[in-house]
């Protein structure tokens, strides 16, 4: 967000009333603007004036706007059925509140571009939820054109516009989390992958890029465009803008359900302790995690703080840690009897947990935050550790005591020494994502979702090899046994096998529709990899490389862990909250089914 601050003096509040008729306009809309903020917002804002009087003109709804921010107050809101944001936000605690009531009685609203601006200096967390969770993660630079593809023509908004269209310069924000994984937002409008790289200086590399959506337990619509003077220059944009505030002015309930999508990545969500044979799965909307019993696989569940999002198990000590993204903890569940036996506090939105079963350690990466929260296992006492980095990933070598970090951001893996807590880093690729480390060859295996390649470091000496895979490599697990890594391609809808005696490509195995997790039962040397939008589970030998079953699962097939002993695979449903488990041994006959551990 570029902030060339201009000081113009304030407008007076500006009234375009509909033209003098016997009608009583359908509804009253009022857009809050402000005229000190960067010049391409202004820009925008004065043209969204002369926009939209001439709308209320011709659809016959009263258009207010004014800069004074005051009037987001109870009183004055009364009178409104739409309330629109063109380039700024409320600030003070007050307006905030009387927006939310308004919201929360029924009120609409309609947000363009850096109204929806929220980082994590903004302190407004029913915002972030409000928006649809998506916190403002980067954009292109300077703004440019870019081809929109409408992903939901049903909607009333975008019922009349094409399958795609070119929208005018603006700045593109990309989102992270990405809306589209919210279960209540219904996207409408995306960013078309085609546009990619997009941007000159900052660019836009590859990625989810929503641009209108609805998050429908509330009454709004908000579209990433509104940067600069070109935005009304399409007739068909121009369109979409229009719909959305006629459908924002004459709406009732949102009564329309979004379909499940995800492209969220994982490793984390499902744990199984290899001591015991009980498997931990997380279940974020209970604010639960699911336990199946090793023994006779009956399930139970166990209450954990809000929103949990990530779980390690250490299987020496027989404890599960839960990372609870809602209340900034940690639950600690004793194993023998799956009671919680701590819940520790480890600062906002808690994002990934490691452990390193051999010191005892727990580590914990949160979300805006360049620390991580290092647990003691043995007391449940925390210190902070300053890594620099806010870690998507983080992966453990018991054996040499060397603790890895990736951010999606950084071209480097952080590497903490865990006897000296000392950081140093490597150059690794771009756009790290999944890892894996293999302990017996003490080597690291990096995913660059940005480069279509896996980063090998051989962590004695750091030297780094890259191995070309297919698009948008996203997971990577290790068979230490055979070793052999597996990449998951998933926008090549397909699995890169790497002998990592030599870093050579030894097969490429299609699977399902964008793979997103993998997990290998190190046994029997089988491979599982979840399919998130086929719904369904790759099953490949990881001998022959062929894929030996496909087995349905739930909606959104998320995250996989394999209970070797069982020779079952346990595959988290992140689109409906439930568990697949599925039977290795009847898989390989082809004849398996999913059994449904819980509702
Ligand atoms: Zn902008």
């Amino acid at each position: 967000m570029n902030r060339y601050l201009v000081f113009i003096l304030l407008f007076a509040a500006l009234h375009f009333a509909t033209a003098a008729s016997d009608q009583q306009p359908r509804f009253q809309v009022l857009a809050f603007y402000s005229t000190s903020v960067s010049l391409d917002h202004v820009q925008f804002a004065e043209d969204a004036l002369k926009f939209f009087g001439a709308l209320a003109a011709t659809d016959n709804f009263r258009f207010d706007a004014t800069t004074h921010w005051e009037d987001m107050n109870e009183e004055h809101l009364k009178a409104y059925q739409v309330v629109i944001w063109l380039n700024y936000f409320p600030t003070n605690t007050e307006q905030r509140r009387a927006f939310q009531r308004y919201i929360e009685a029924g009120g609409t609203w309609l947000g363009f571009h850096v109204a929806g601006y929220n980082d994590k200096d903004t302190n407004w967390p029913w915002f972030v939820d409000f928006l649809g969770g998506g916190v403002f993660h980067m954009n292109n630079w300077p703004p440019l054109p870019a081809r929109l593809v409408v992903d939901d023509r049903t909607h009333p908004v975008t019922r009349n516009l094409p399958d795609a269209y070119v929208s005018p310069a603006n700045e593109w924000y990309g989102w992270k989390p990405s809306p589209r994984l919210n279960k209540n937002v219904r996207v409408l409008v995306t960013l078309d992958p085609s546009n990619y790289p997009l941007g000159l200086k900052n660019v836009l590399a590859s990625g989810d890029l929503p641009v209108v959506w609805t998050n429908t337990k509330y009454k709004m619509i908000y579209m990433n465009i509104g940067h600069g003077d070109k935005i009304f220059t399409s007739a068909i944009q121009n369109r979409l803008i229009g719909d959305a505030t006629n459908w924002l002015g004459t709406i009732s309930t949102q009564a329309e359900v979004p379909a499940a999508a995800g492209v969220e990545i994982s490793a984390n969500a499902v744990v199984v302790n290899a001591r015991t044979n009980k498997v931990y799965a997380v279940s974020p909307r209970s604010s639960a995690i699911t336990v199946v019993d090793g023994g006779d696989h009956s399930t139970a569940m166990v209450k954990v703080g809000s929103e949990p999002k990530t779980i390690a198990v250490n299987p020496l000590t027989n404890r599960i840690y839960v990372g609870n993204s809602g209340d900034g903890t940690v639950t600690v569940i004793e194993g023998a009897t799956d009671t919680v036996v701590a819940t520790v506090k480890v600062g906002d939105f808690p994002y990934v947990v490691a452990v390193n079963p051999v010191t005892n350690k727990v580590y914990v990466s949160k979300i805006f935050s360049n620390s991580l929260t290092v647990i003691d296992g043995a007391t449940n006492g925390t210190t902070p550790l300053e890594v620099g980095v806010q870690a998507d990933a983080i992966a453990v070598n018991p054996v040499t005591n060397k603790i890895y970090l990736t951010s999606y951001q950084a071209e480097n893996v952080t590497v903490i020494d865990g006897a000296t807590d000392n950081v140093t880093r490597v150059t690794a690729g771009t756009h790290l994502w999944g890892m894996a480390v293999n302990p017996v060859t003490d080597k690291v295996y990096l995913a660059n979702i940005g480069r279509s390649n896996i980063t090998v470091i051989n962590a004695a000496t750091n030297a780094i090899t890259a191995v070309d895979t297919g698009n948008m490599p996203c997971a990577v697990a290790v068979d230490p046994g055979a070793n052999k890594v597996y990449a998951v391609n998933y926008a090549s809808d397909s699995v890169t096998v790497i002998d990592g005696a030599n870093n050579s490509v030894i097969a490429t195995v299609n699977v399902g529709v964008r793979p997103q997790a993998i997990a290998i039962d190190t046994v029997t040397h089988t491979v599982y990899v979840a399919n998130t939008h086929s719904n369904n589970v790759t099953v490949i030998d990881g001998t022959s490389y062929s894929v030996t079953a496909m087995v349905n699962a739930g909606n959104g097939p998320y995250a996989i862990a394999v209970d070797t002993a069982a020779n079952r695979a346990f595959v988290t449903n992140i689109a409906e909250d439930s568990l697949t488990v599925i039977d290795g041994t009847t898989t390989r006959r082809g004849t398996s089914a999913p059994i449904p551990a819980k509702e």
